[in-house]
């Protein structure tokens, strides 16, 4: 069964052609900068990597290129986009109403829509991404997968802010928690690499440009660090993560800032690059490191030191680590934030093996001691897998 995964972003769509009953990718590919110079980075298979400055204005555009670079000429891997039997939508936001991935109809849409104010940037973009697909392609069932949707098992005691409670009756004002998909799947490898034994206490951190750390307990959310929006929790490539909420009238008043200017600097402007005053990617910073630039070391170990925070916090509410994984870009490349973020944690059975842990496999390995009471894997995520496979349970 054929599926086509897209993730629509507001400039940019992902997407992967997946085998759902195989896990094959058949094609893959990115099209960024939509309504500036619009280009698409489309893979075949694992090994032929195409790029098309086409100048796509519209999202519209981008999936139509898409769906012509499956179907035409020498890219070809389908006939027809009848072939596609399929299509798994990434959607940011699904509110508590959202407990897991459904069919896509106008009742679903509009659903959707009414959960804008939650994810203003990115619930807009998904709706579009469906509304595109139903058009072009009528007769092909859609599916929302939501990013939510995993951290719906957290038990008020860890959603609730500790403001009054009409806050959350009446403006719906609690942690939603992201990365679900990611969360899952990682958290669901590591059961299975732990023989799917029952009640295992499961730590995931998701670290890449937006990172977020997640207590799981047999198999299901109990805890994570995002809130009510991804802003929330690490410290991240251009995100702040949590700060002290006073900072931001202070900061406000001190710069003339207006609400949308905040949002902006809280987002866009802060975490490893504000901080470092270099770059939003850890590699420049972990090279400016080496070369002697002290703000870029402090940048990467409080980076280290915020991951360290909520290991600790999780361990102590699950009463014990049966696994600590690692994923996304940073957690699944680097080993030395892997050591960093694993010192001084073998006092509680977390001990990180030096040598595993600098080998350069870049599938699923475990990285602790023998001695290690506490497994430590690195696990590589997937999340349009998932997307696939649950569209594939849906409508298969
Ligand atoms: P993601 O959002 O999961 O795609 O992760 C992207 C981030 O991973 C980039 O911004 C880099 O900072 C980080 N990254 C990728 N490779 C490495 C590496 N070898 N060392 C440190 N950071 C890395």
């Amino acid at each position: 069964m054929l599926v086509f995964v897209l993730n629509a972003g507001s400039s940019s769509l992902k997407y992967q052609l997946i085998d759902a009953k195989t896990s094959e990718v058949k094609a893959s590919g990115i099209v960024e900068r939509i309504g500036i110079d619009g280009v698409l980075k489309h893979e075949i298979g694992n090994n032929r990597k195409l790029t098309f400055e086409a100048h796509i204005q519209t999202h519209k555009e981008a999936i139509e290129l898409i769906l012509q670079t499956l179907t035409h000429d020498d890219t070809k891997i389908i006939d027809s986009i009848d072939e596609i039997d399929a299509i798994g939508h990434r959607v940011a936001h699904g509110g508590e109403y959202f407990k897991n991935s459904v069919v896509v109809d106008d009742e679903v849409i509009k659903k959707i829509e009414e959960l804008i104010p939650l994810a203003p940037l990115h619930n807009p973009a998904n709706i579009l991404g469906m509304k595109i697909c139903r058009e072009l392609m009528p007769n092909t069932p859609n599916v929302a997968v939501f990013d939510t949707a995993f951290h719906q098992t957290m038990p008020e005691v860890h959603f609730l802010f500790p403001v009054p409670h009409e806050d959350y009756t009446e403006h719906h004002l609690r942690k939603y928690g992201f990365h679900g998909t990611s969360h899952y799947y990682v958290s669901n490898e590591a059961i299975k690499l732990l023989e799917n034994k029952k009640d295992l206490r499961i730590i995931v951190c998701h670290l890449g440009n937006g990172s977020s750390v997640c207590a799981v307990r047999d198999g299901k959310s109990l805890n994570t660090t995002m809130g009510l929006t991804p802003l929330g929790g690490l410290m991240m490539g251009t995100r702040s993560g949590d700060i002290d909420p006073g900072i931001i009238p202070y900061l406000m008043e001190k710069k003339n800032m207006d609400t949308h200017q905040i949002i902006d600097y809280l987002n866009k402007k802060s975490g490893i690059l504000g901080v470092s005053g270099i770059s939003s990617d850890l590699r420049d910073i972990i090279s400016a490191a080496k070369d002697g630039d002290q703000r870029a070391q402090v940048t990467i170990d409080m980076m280290c030191n915020r991951v360290k925070k909520y290991i600790c916090s999780y361990a102590g509410l699950l009463g014990g680590v049966d696994a600590l994984c690692f994923t996304a870009g940073i957690g699944e490349n680097s080993d030395l934030i892997r050591e960093k973020v694993c010192h001084n944690l073998e006092f509680m059975g977390i001990e990180i093996d030096k040598d595993k842990n600098s080998s350069k496999e870049s599938k699923v390995k475990e990285i602790s001691k023998d001695s290690s009471k506490t497994k430590i894997f690195v696990i590589p995520t997937n999340e349009e897998l998932v997307i696939a496979q649950d569209t594939y349970k849906l409508v298969g």
